[in-house]
């Protein structure tokens, strides 16, 4: 399948400094990832709090600048683009934020909130802008007289339709939705869940698409990336991933959900918390956690190793 998008050996370091008095050192947020989104995929990226998920979300975006490594758009390398040359891809890339209450101006109208992406991308006509709007609105399961309300009057899993729209109206080809479902009622989740899949189909989109929900990437995802303290672990199509995974960290968090898991089940959940980025264990970063760890795992970082056609896992049990 053609990518839409490609990263090579993308890397985002942070300085960050412990208190006013300590020196900086370095966050490896995204550390040397390569991967390529297939085009009408829903490309799901996997991990806890601190994997670098998000981090990856905007990086593709260029919400932030990576440190090095390569971005590329439809093979466009947007890498070293300017906010001027970055309008065209603004509009085909869009994001759709976690959090349905922060991410809509309070004191904005709907139909001003869904519009200023066509002030700012389209020069068209006010009524042309309008029929946009109500056309969107009405997509995503919502009402014309839903244009004049503020963000208050609705409930949590309509702003999330409200922030879809949003993002929607300004045709993009490539959607981040940044954990869109996990600030919703498990009722609500499904529906708008229901609603991402069928958009994404009659709208003929790609999803990169970010949760720590394995029950959620189970039924949306088409691929699946794990990721850990920055790093790639494992990447594979959905059901090579559920039903074939092979790197003991894909393991304990299939694992910890018994509804999704339909692999093995002979591994532990993982030992402990997730490390501080700041302080990343040596050799290969899940060890300290690794219930299969052996003595070189402490020691050397493992390759990322090509199990079969499509699916990469990094540890040293295939090496
Ligand atoms: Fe576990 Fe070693 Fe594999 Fe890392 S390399 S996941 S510590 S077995």
């Amino acid at each position: 399948m053609e990518a839409i998008v490609t990263i090579e050996n993308l890397r985002k370091y942070f300085d960050i400094k412990k208190s006013i008095f300590s020196k900086p050192r370095k966050v490896k947020a995204i550390n040397d990832i390569s991967l390529n989104i297939p085009r009408g995929s829903i490309f799901s990226v996997v991990g806890e709090s601190g994997s670098g998920k998000s981090t990856l979300g905007r990086l593709i975006l260029k919400l932030i600048e990576p440190t090095s490594g390569k971005i590329c758009f439809e093979g466009e390398d947007i890498t070293d683009l300017g906010s001027k040359d970055l309008i065209k891809y603004r509009r085909e890339m869009q994001i759709v934020q976690q959090d349905p209450y922060n991410s809509l101006h309070p004191r904005k109208l709907i139909k001003d909130i869904v519009g200023e992406g066509l002030k700012i991308h389209y020069k068209l006509p006010s009524d042309e802008i309008y029929v946009r709007i109500k056309e969107i609105l009405e997509r995503v399961g919502l009402r014309e007289e839903h244009m004049f309300r503020y963000p208050h009057e609705f409930s949590g899993g309509q702003r999330q339709r409200i922030a879809m729209a949003r993002a929607l109206v300004l045709r993009p080809k490539f959607l981040v939705l940044d954990e869109p479902t996990s600030a919703l009622d498990v009722s609500v989740q499904a529906r708008t869940l229901a609603l991402l899949k069928e958009l994404k189909e009659s709208l003929e989109l790609t999803y990169l698409f970010i949760t720590h929900n394995l029950a959620v990437v189970d039924y949306i995802a088409t691929h699946v990336t794990v990721m850990y303290l920055g790093k790639i672990m494992e990447l594979g199509s959905k059901d090579e991933i559920f039903s074939n995974q092979k790197h003991p960290y894909t393991m304990s968090l299939l694992e910890a959900i018994p509804s999704v898991g339909r692999g093995k089940r002979i591994r532990k959940i993982p030992r402990g918390e997730i490390p501080s980025p700041l302080d990343p264990p040596k050799g290969c970063l899940f060890h300290t956690r690794c219930v299969q760890a052996m003595d070189i795992c402490s020691k050397e970082e493992p390759d990322e190793i090509e199990i079969s056609k499509g699916h990469l896992c990094r540890c040293h049990l295939y090496s």
